[in-house]
């Protein structure tokens, strides 16, 4: 459609030009300053010598008095000024010496009633030109309706290669070996080896799956067609299909070569699990993928690379053997890879000697690729920010901070009795997360908004945890108790602070009943251990356990929560007067970081746990 444009533009100007042209010469043949006088008066003015200048225009004559006055009036169309003057009454020789001066108008009048003529005829032209045009491209549009929006990457420009996905090394050596087997699979077909039609890329979010898939696009040579689950999802019913269908023939043109679906969660969902509309389009379009998946004829090389986070909601259809039959798990980074996936990332920032990207990657424990790129980019806008040329350990570090928990919210007014309320609060958080040994040290309080919250205990771990312990859990919940427990203690009445501690522990204290059997009720996973209702599929039969069992957990999340409030409450009462001197000096100080706070317990001895 893009060619049509400029030809559309012409017609606009050529419209715009005439209207011009028109309105101009309808205006100018009436000079608004002039005035209207009878050929009588003209006479009077001709006897009395007053006038400076006579011109005629065709039956118009314009007079120009010595005074500087503009006049006009009109006369018959054959008949001549000077007989006209003459039979008013004025001296011959008088009217000879009148400044008359006589336009042509003849070729000019002959063009103007042309145009003027044309014009209704060239708007009406112009209007059916603007009407034709208009229904012909929204007619294109419903033509590509149905085509697939897949987009096609084989440029040289900005090609993403393995080099940069830093770590993820398992599934680099998977999707390594599909690259090998586009670039030459007589290799693999000689040997007998059937060639994978799909790869479903598993992960969460921000690890990398749409950048391993550019990265596969850049090595492997082919053309590369790429299109969201989402796209497939139209408001129409049969566009998705279609859209399959489309893309698929056009793959199957171009084999070999590989179709990325990401996100494709959005489309293949467990069938006849939706409620309501919209369902039955997505099924129509998953079925055409496995139709279409299935009918790759021998001899054609396409390969189909699905992404996802949410594989347990995938149609199992999808994942059976000739379909999506390899899975590729994209995992968050351990510790190397974060150090690998900084560097790939500080490339092209300078960063200053004394960058320790080792250190900032153990610092980052449970951050994504994508977390880790937003890290360095955050540091290099904050060094900018204040005009240095190259990006300091600090800045970073002051990003982890921003990145995990929010920008600070220094502006947020707070009374002094809030501030009061949240000093005390947060050290409550904190001091018990620093006297029970299942917690992860504290790294941070502050009384400075961040988000919804009115201020933060920031605490982290020290290394890699793959396992949460029975006791870690309980210890993490008599620390989550501690805003509401210090609010009890020291202002004798709770706020609606704690509401999102108290949301999290009743969650947390149900999971380690119903998913993790850590209570009396045994090994046993409630409800499949599946917490989410997915639309519709579980619908009406969110449990599948019976009312007594609901009961007996019941009465288990409530004891296990109970017991971490005594633990609290009582870890509380015991450091009061260490807590109101922590507490008013962070009121002072606003922020503390983990050794300063630590400061305040160089007496205290940490507690046994009973348990
Ligand atoms: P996903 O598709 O898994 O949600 P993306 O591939 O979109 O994640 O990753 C988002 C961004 O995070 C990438 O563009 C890249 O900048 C960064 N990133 C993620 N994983 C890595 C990695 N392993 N190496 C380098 N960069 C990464
Ligand atoms: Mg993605
Ligand atoms: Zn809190």
């Amino acid at each position: 459609m893009q060619p049509q444009k400029p030809k559309n533009t012409f017609l606009t100007l050529v419209i715009i030009a005439l209207v011009i042209a028109a309105s101009s010469m309808i205006f100018s043949s009436g000079q608004s300053n002039s005035e209207q006088v009878s050929l009588n008066v003209l006479a009077e003015e001709s006897k009395s010598g007053v006038i400076k200048s006579i011109s005629v225009s065709g039956n118009r004559i314009n007079l120009e008095l010595i005074d500087g006055k503009k006049q006009y009036t009109y006369k018959e169309d054959s008949a001549n000024i000077y007989d006209l003057l003459e039979k008013a009454g004025v001296d011959k020789q008088v009217v000879a010496s009148l400044p008359i001066s006589i336009e042509n108008t003849e070729s000019n009048a002959f063009w103007q009633e042309l145009l003027v003529g044309m014009i209704p005829f060239l708007l009406i032209v112009g209007f059916f030109a603007f009407m034709m045009r208009s229904a012909q491209s929204s007619n294109n549009q419903a033509m590509s309706f149905g085509k697939s929006k897949a987009k096609l990457y084989n440029s040289e420009k900005q090609k993403t290669t393995f080099d940069d996905v830093a770590g993820a090394h398992e599934a680099k050596e998977e999707l390594v070996e599909i690259v090998d087997f586009l670039k030459k699979p007589e290799k693999y077909v000689k040997i007998g080896a059937k060639i994978p039609k799909g790869v479903i890329l598993v992960g969460s979010p921000g690890t990398g799956k749409t950048l391993l898939a550019r990265a596969i696009a850049g090595e492997a040579e082919v053309p590369f067609f790429s299109i969201s689950g989402s796209e497939f999802v139209e408001m129409f019913v049969g566009v998705g299909a279609s859209r399959v269908r489309d893309l698929f023939t056009k793959a199957k043109r171009n084999s070999p070569c590989i179709i990325f679906i990401d996100e494709i969660d959005a489309v293949g969902r467990h069938r006849g699990a939706g409620m309501g509309g919209g369902h039955d389009e997505r099924e129509q379009t998953l079925n055409q993928i496995l139709t279409e998946m299935d009918g790759f004829e021998t001899g054609t090389t396409v390969i189909v690379i699905a992404a996802t986070n949410r594989p347990d909601i995938l149609d199992p259809a999808l994942l059976r053997p000739g379909r999506f039959d390899r899975r590729v798990t994209v995992g968050m980074p351990d510790l190397k890879s974060r150090e690998e996936i900084l560097q790939v990332h500080s490339r092209n920032k300078p960063l200053e000697e004394s960058v320790d990207l080792a250190k900032i990657a153990k610092g980052t424990i449970g951050f994504s690729g994508a977390d880790l790129s937003n890290l360095m980019n955050e540091a290099a806008i904050l060094a900018a920010k204040n005009n240095k040329k190259k990006v300091s350990m600090h800045d970073i570090e002051q990003s982890i901070e921003k990145v995990i928990l929010g920008p600070e919210k220094k502006s947020k007014v707070m009374s002094e009795k809030e501030k009061k309320l949240t000093a005390y609060h947060e050290v409550g958080h904190a001091l018990i997360g620093h006297l029970l040994p299942g917690c992860d040290p504290i790294h941070k309080v502050s009384i400075i908004s961040r988000g919804s919250a009115g201020g933060v205990t920031w605490s982290r771990p020290d290394e890699e945890k793959n396992y949460v312990t029975k006791s870690s859990f309980e210890d993490d919940l008599a620390m989550a108790l501690g805003g509401y427990v210090a609010e009890e203690v020291f202002f004798g009445e709770t706020s609606t602070g704690p509401y999102s501690d108290l949301q999290q522990v009743a969650k947390r204290a149900k999971a380690m009943i119903t998913k993790f059997g850590m209570s009396d009720l045994g090994p046993i996973a409630f409800g499949s251990g599946n917490d989410e209702v997915f639309l519709g599929k579980d619908f009406g039969h969110v449990r599948d356990y019976s009312e007594a069992s609901a009961a007996e957990i019941d009465k288990r999340v409530r004891e296990t929560i109970n017991n971490a409030y005594k633990r609290a409450k009582e870890i509380v009462l015991k450091n009061k007067k260490l807590m109101i001197k922590i507490s008013e000096d962070l009121i002072k100080q606003e922020n503390m970081n983990g050794e300063e706070f630590a400061k305040y317990f160089k007496e205290v001895k940490i507690p046994k746990k009973d348990k």
